[in-house]
């Protein structure tokens, strides 16, 4: 099974997607992540896209669409849920092209709504875990709340240390990245448009204001 997920930053696609991805036992590809684990590790990627990371702007294509298509390939087999590629149109075109020459279908394409507005209060809360980036935390949630040791908050999964991302904490980071998600032309809700309307995938649609148990509950009942 192949999954896109769609949702602006804030809106839980990670959660939901770490669900999922358990739940049918899928590689979780987050380009996102996978530009923080090269930052961590001081590749020559890492250092290139950093810059571009730190100001919520875009890592040039030429960086992000070979790095995704190779993770894909890989994952073939297993079958992946793939999540913050494409963010634009360019993007989804080349993703679909990739696609089609691969043989791999897209089985579905999942979309969690969510006002921009809730979408940005809510990104400040969140915790990254330094031992799995498949351990949502966020100290807003009861569900997902971090747990407290020795005076520290912990990841509610495994204990590991929490961090903030440096993006996530900065509004003109956190609004840039919205205005390339919100953007209907060329940006992510225009690639979005483009695997809605080409017929090829079965659409879910959600609702990301609800809870989370309840958004899980709803992806899974339209998922077979
Ligand atoms: P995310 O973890 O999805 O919020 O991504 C964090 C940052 O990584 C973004 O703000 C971009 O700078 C970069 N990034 C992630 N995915 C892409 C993509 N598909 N195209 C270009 N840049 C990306």
């Amino acid at each position: 099974m192949n999954i896109l997920a769609f949702g602006p930053n804030g809106s839980g696609k990670g959660t939901q997607g770490a669900i999922v991805k358990e739940k049918y036992g899928l590689d979780h590809i987050e380009s996102g992540a996978i530009f923080r684990e090269h930052i961590k590790g001081g590749t020559e990627l890492g250092m290139k896209a950093k810059v571009f990371i730190d100001s919520g702007d875009l890592v040039p294509d030429e960086i992000t669409i070979p790095m995704v298509l190779e993770t894909l390939g890989n994952s073939k087999d297993k079958g992946w849920l793939l999540d913050g590629f494409p963010r634009s149109l360019a993007q989804a075109e080349a993703l679909d092209k990739a696609l089609d020459e691969s043989g791999m279908a897209l089985d579905y394409v999942l979309e969690i709504n969510l006002d921009r507005e809730i979408a940005k209060d809510r990104i400040m809360g969140r915790r990254l875990c330094a031992n799995d980036n498949n351990h949502p935390n966020h100290i807003a949630f009861d569900a997902i709340k971090p747990v407290e040791k020795d005076g520290e908050l912990v990841c509610r999964v495994c204990g590991g240390e929490l961090s903030m991302r440096a993006d996530d904490q900065d509004a003109d980071a956190i609004n840039k990245r919205h205005d390339i998600y919100y953007d209907d032309s060329t940006g992510t809700v225009a690639a979005l448009n483009y695997f809605k309307n080409s017929g090829k995938s079965k659409v879910i649609s959600v609702d990301g204001s609800k809870a989370i148990d309840v958004i899980s509950e709803e992806i899974m009942a339209q998922l077979s």
